[in-house]
């Protein structure tokens, strides 16, 4: 792909996009998505990625993980067991934040890979694919999604995006045959058959510690709930950048601040 046309959403796009649930809804058939996240030693980012996640349109989250009595603390709606194997049905898995690189980390993030279904990867989950390149097979039937930052895109690209963000994105994508969500102040998803979109709404806001768990969560819930995962992306990273935008409208802003403001941003734009 010589020059890839690059597509830029807006907020129509993304109304007309997302799941609506009709009367005939319940929790099962808005989708549950599976979030393996957090640690022992990173709590915060499981209760942040499921934070994003309870935003979304899925009508439940699972949460797999070490964490998990805080998360439930936090997160009263959520469904907790302790590893992937054993948490239930799910449409779609995020698994990464804050997970750690240990071999717990590893086998759940190899539970995650096992199944048949779409799979959200970041952080600890992109450096652990690294280290295992050998291990992990990265050919699955189901989708797969990354959303490296740029020093997450240079383990797994070998060097950094450069200026070429968008060729960088496209050329990582056809190599791993995944969806590339290139997170950036203009956040690139690129497809491996070298489809572009570019994202709108970036805001300085989100350059704080958490808001890319936060992120990960609502994309998996779109995943869970069907959305094919370019779009998803998309979706997920617009939605993103408008909360960065109202959380800091109160001041600086923190993570927390860019999951709670998620809802407000949708109620607007839906
Ligand atoms: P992470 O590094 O995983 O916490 O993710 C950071 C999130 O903040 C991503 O969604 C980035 O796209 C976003 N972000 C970081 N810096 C900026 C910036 N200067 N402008 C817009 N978005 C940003
Ligand atoms: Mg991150």
């Amino acid at each position: 792909h010589a020059d890839p046309a690059v597509r830029v959403p807006d907020a129509a796009d993304i109304a007309e996009w997302w799941p609506r649930t009709g009367p005939g809804s319940d929790k099962y058939s808005r989708g549950v998505v599976g979030v393996a996240t957090g640690s022992a030693t990173y709590p915060g980012a499981a209760i942040l990625s499921v934070a994003g996640a309870l935003a979304g349109p899925t009508g439940m989250v699972r949460y797999a993980g070490s964490a998990d009595s805080e998360v439930v603390q936090h997160h009263p709606s959520v469904v907790a067991a302790k590893r992937v194997a054993d948490a239930g049905r799910v449409q779609a898995w995020v698994c990464g934040s804050g997970l750690g690189t240990d071999d717990g980390a590893r086998t759940e993030l190899r539970s995650v890979l096992a199944t048949s279904l779409p799979v959200l990867l970041d952080a600890d989950a992109l450096t652990l694919l690294v280290d295992g390149q050998h291990a992990t097979d990265l050919r699955r039937d189901a989708p797969l999604v990354i959303t490296p930052h740029d020093g997450e895109f240079a383990r797994l690209a070998l060097e950094r995006p450069g200026a070429d963000r968008i060729g960088a994105a496209c050329k990582l994508a056809a190599w791993i045959n995944a969806v590339v969500l290139l997170k950036g102040d203009r956040t690139i998803v690129a497809t491996p058959a070298g489809e572009v979109w570019v994202n709108p709404t970036g805001s300085s806001a989100l350059a704080t510690a958490g808001s890319g768990d936060v992120l990960a969560g609502l994309l998996g819930s779109l995943l869970a709930a069907g959305l094919p995962p370019e779009r998803a992306a998309i979706m997920a990273a617009y939605a993103h950048g408008l909360a960065g935008r109202l959380a800091a409208e109160g001041g600086p802003v923190t993570a927390p601040d860019v999951a709670a403001a998620l809802r407000p941003v949708l109620a607007d734009l839906l």
